[in-house]
């Protein structure tokens, strides 16, 4: 490309014809690059982009759309979220700084649904701010320098996420004057979809004002999910995911412009490779959903199983096979939550192993080094569908089977290895054997315990495991029902004088 190229040219090259990066060339001299972020920065900041409302604020004026919400603020929240964020507002004021709740925190209150998370944006300088809090709440503060970022760590479920929003000025082309965008304007202008471009201001004076700029409100009432801009998925494709991950929790809709522009940016290839780890966490975020399934119906919808799965069996559709494992997904995990049991487990991965339960372990293994998976998570994930197919291949094949038999078949599984196998399972008696595994086996012991066996003259050792599990099986096989049936076995099949 010459020097003389105008921006239509490059925007063309770059977002039409998918190419990353142009050379700029004079007389066979490279003279520069343009990246796509570059193109990007161009046309999403440049004022002569932005919305006339964002600039002109006289002639559109926001404030007919703010109001005051200190009365839904006092009557959804607890006591201690509300001094907190009084507190918050109080240490900015002390700097000088105005400061906002922003995003989820303000849809979610609107919504009259509780979110733990708040992220708290200043205009000023966030560090300095997020350090004097720390201070006077007593918590612990990770700053991060570059992004201007920070977390403060407080004593329960709370969360609290500090971000700087810093004054911008542009230069208006010819006459026109240097404009002063207010900073929390545009920062809520880069969010993601109008539903999360609201802000509530927290200073002592101004506490409670609800901030809205872009109709938000107006999308909530409409159940709309919306973005800002036309070019916001090209600036960044995990939005898409996140449009999908609202969409579904919230039962709202992605707008027809908005999902025509999902549509276009998947044909325009933004993921390449897709191996960007954010898309992952987007990914883990919609699998953790309360709505998983549907959810992951849209992302095969919208085209984008060849991203993430570009190897997956069947490669493009959910066949009927696949939506049966996916709702038996869905009912395994609800049987789990029912029984109310201690156990922790994700459901991402109960939901990640049936995705990919058609498919060799290598296609788990290729998603997880794409995605940049930690070593840990990625061992753990493919043990547990390499030991979850073989013990379906065993159940799958034997139509009576011992309690014994079931118990060593599933004892090594995790949770989500046991709901995976549920998902999975072609015949109910599969499933039957792994409900009275987890019902009934799972924590069952024999009478006898390891002091006991000490008091009978065994000496402690890797022994004590065998002997107890030998009991076990008798025991969940009926062989042994009391403490002497459990003596007798034991000094019949481990006499003393031979385990010691
Ligand atoms: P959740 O309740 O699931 O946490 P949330 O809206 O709080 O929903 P987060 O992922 O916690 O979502 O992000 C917090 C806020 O940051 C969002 O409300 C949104 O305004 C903004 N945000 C997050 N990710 C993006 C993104 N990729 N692009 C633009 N804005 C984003
Ligand atoms: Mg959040």
């Amino acid at each position: 490309m010459s020097l003389n190229a105008t921006l239509a040219d490059i925007q063309e090259i770059i977002i039409e014809n998918r190419q990353r990066l142009i050379p700029i060339v004079h007389e066979r001299e490279l003279r520069g690059i343009i990246t796509r972020t570059d193109l990007l920065n161009r046309l999403v900041n440049d004022p002569a982009n932005l919305p006339k409302n964002l600039l002109h604020e006289s002639e559109y004026p926001s404030l007919e759309r703010s109001r005051n919400l200190t009365h839904l603020l006092t009557s959804n929240l607890s006591k201690e979220v509300i001094i907190l964020l009084q507190t918050v507002g109080e240490v900015a004021d002390d700097l000088g700084f105005n400061v906002f709740v922003v995003g989820g925190f303000v849809r979610d209150l609107l919504l009259k649904k509780i979110n733990m998370d708040l992220d708290i944006v200043v205009e000023g300088d966030g560090i300095t701010f997020a350090r004097k809090l720390a201070d006077v709440l007593l918590a612990r503060v990770r700053v991060h320098e570059r992004f201007g970022t920070a977390t403060l760590v407080l004593n329960n479920e709370l969360k609290l996420d500090v971000a700087t929003a810093r004054l911008e000025y542009y230069e208006y082309p010819a006459a026109l004057p240097t404009v002063e965008l207010s900073s929390i304007k545009l920062d809520l202008y880069r969010r993601d979809f109008t539903v999360n471009a609201m802000a509530i201001q927290l200073n002592p004076s101004h506490f409670g004002k609800l901030i809205d700029f872009f109709n938000s409100q107006n999308d909530l009432k409409q159940v709309a999910i919306k973005v800002l801009h036309n070019l916001s998925f090209v600036d960044d494709p995990t939005r898409i995911f996140r449009a999908i991950r609202f969409e579904t929790r919230m039962d709202f809709n992605i707008v027809k412009h908005t999902e025509r522009l999902i549509r276009n940016a998947v044909k325009m290839n933004l993921f390449g490779k897709a191996d960007d780890p954010r898309f992952f966490t987007e990914l883990k975020i919609i699998l953790n959903e309360e709505h998983a399934v549907p959810a992951v119906r849209r992302l095969s919808e919208f085209g984008l199983f060849p991203y993430l799965w570009p190897d997956l069996e069947p490669h493009l559709n959910i066949d009927r096979r696949f939506n049966n494992c996916l709702n038996q997904a869905q009912k395994a995990i609800t049987w789990f939550k029912l029984l109310y049991l201690e156990d922790y487990f994700e459901s991402w991965i109960v939901y990640l192993l049936t995705i990919m339960g058609r498919s060799p372990v290598t296609v788990l293994k290729s998603f997880c080094t794409r995605f940049q998976l930690a070593p840990k998570m990625k061992s753990l994930l493919v043990n547990e569908k390499t030991q979850a197919d073989k013990t379906a291949h065993f159940l799958n094949r034997r139509v009576v089977l011992k309690n014994s038999e079931i118990y060593l078949a599933l004892n090594d599984l995790s949770i989500e290895g046991l709901l995976y196998l549920m998902a999975m399972a072609k015949k109910p008696e599969v499933e039957k054997c792994v409900s009275l595994y987890v019902i009934s086996m799972r924590t069952q012991q024999s009478l006898l315990n390891g002091d006991n066996l000490k008091s009978l003259g065994y000496q402690p050792g890797p022994i004590f495991k065998t002997i107890l599990e030998t009991l076990l099986l008798a025991r969940l096989d009926e062989a042994v029902s009391t403490r002497q049936e459990e003596i007798d076995l034991l000094t019949q099949k481990f006499p003393l004088d031979q385990s010691n």
